[in-house]
């Protein structure tokens, strides 16, 4: 882009201007000109790009004191201008050392930390490289297993990062803007060296942001962030299980200077329940059936985990066998209608004290079986001999 547009005349101001007028008057213009302001013009990001460029060179005395002498030949190695150092770089828009710098950047730093809001809507964050993301944070949340099958909506609180209210996260404190690091000239970061060797390390002043903040944000102390706690509500859905992880966007941290906020994660943890032991969506539960009640067969009530259910027994029904109870188990997750099943441990109950009509009865019976058997015995011995 060879602008040979004279810079005063680009920003509409006057030779003398001072740099008080070409800011305001670079302001006024990059915002009617900023490309988050008029989507897919390609001449306006010209413009925007044409005056961030006129704004970086006159605000600058030293270049502006070339731009007076020499003009834009001041800027272009071709010509051999006074101002070699302030050679444009191949590409356009790089920095480099005294390069020209991304339109994006220049607009930042004319605007200190609220430039977002002269944008209105539709946050740009393309220019916001010294803003680093939040973090994710982790909540673990314990809930019965009587919640798990229901679902339920839980309000947790937890301290997290948020946007500091008084510099609405520029760091800066009002009145006060950033400005370019004048360690590294903007860049993030500085050279030195040992010996032959030249070493490129981050910028120990903006630690590499390349802007440095004039006066700190008293409330948050440059951080654009303050730590406060929050309540919010998880909705949780019914099924869920141990390990499970709901997240909530943009609940978490919020980032340096006006970063944006991470995540929040919400471990879900079931508590051990008293009667029932979940297996995926089955529930195990074990019960004691009378001796008498699983050798006829019969029915009992059956506690489930929302209510109760007839149990049928079947006659001849053993210790430890397993009885399976359709559809009375766990909610399924994302599945409202359906359900586990619940499965029945069985334990045989023996009395023990028996009145005496019950033992004389129980006598009776064991009689019974015993000559059952012993008849039996005598029609294989019977059988054996042939007889
Ligand atoms: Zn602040
Ligand atoms: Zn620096």
């Amino acid at each position: 882009m060879s602008s040979s547009e004279d810079y005063y005349s680009l920003l509409g101001v006057s030779k003398n201007a001072t740099d008080e007028e070409l800011k305001k008057a670079y302001r006024k213009m990059a915002v009617k000109y900023h490309p988050d302001k008029n989507p897919g013009d390609k001449s306006a990001e010209e413009k925007f790009k044409k005056i961030s460029e006129a704004y970086e060179i006159l605000h600058d005395s030293q270049k502006r004191a070339a731009y007076d002498r020499y003009g834009h030949a001041a800027f272009d190695p071709q010509q051999g201008g006074a101002g070699a150092s302030y050679s444009r770089s191949q590409g356009g828009f790089r920095q480099g050392f005294g390069g020209f710098t991304d339109p994006f950047e220049i607009f930042r730093q004319a605007f200190g930390g609220g430039f977002d809001d002269f944008l209105g809507g539709g946050r740009s964050r393309r220019s916001a490289s010294h803003a680093s993301a939040g973090t994710d944070l982790r909540y673990d949340l314990e809930i019965t297993l009587l919640e798990a099958f229901k679902g339920i909506e839980k309000t947790i609180r937890y301290n997290r990062h948020v946007t500091c209210s008084v510099c609405h996260g520029s760091g800066a404190e009002k009145g006060s803007s950033r400005s370019s690091c004048s360690t590294c000239r903007g860049s993030g970061f500085v050279m030195t060296s040992q010996g032959f060797m030249t070493i490129q390390q981050t910028c120990p002043r903006c630690h590499g942001q390349g802007v440095v903040i004039e006066k700190p944000c008293s409330h948050c102390y440059g951080e654009g962030r303050v730590v406060e706690q929050t309540t919010t509500k998880v909705k949780i859905p019914a099924g869920v299980d141990t390990g499970m992880q709901l997240r909530l966007a943009g609940f978490g941290g919020a980032g340096e200077q006006g970063g944006s906020s991470g995540n929040l994660y919400v471990i879900i943890q079931v508590k051990e329940d008293k009667h029932f032991e979940r297996h995926g969506n089955d529930l195990h539960c074990r019960i004691s059936v009378p001796f008498t009640l699983a050798a006829l067969g019969g029915e009992m009530n059956l506690d489930t985990i929302d209510g109760q259910a007839i149990l049928k027994i079947p006659a001849g029904t053993q210790a430890e066998s397993v009885l399976r109870v359709r559809g009375q188990g766990m909610s399924i997750l994302n599945r409202a209608d359906l359900r586990g099943d619940q499965l029945v441990h069985i334990a045989i109950e023996v009395p023990k004290r028996l009145t005496t009509e019950q033992k004389e009865k129980l006598e009776a019976f064991a009689h019974a079986c015993e000559s059952k058997s012993k008849g039996s015995f005598f029609d294989r011995l019977r059988g054996s001999f042939g007889l």
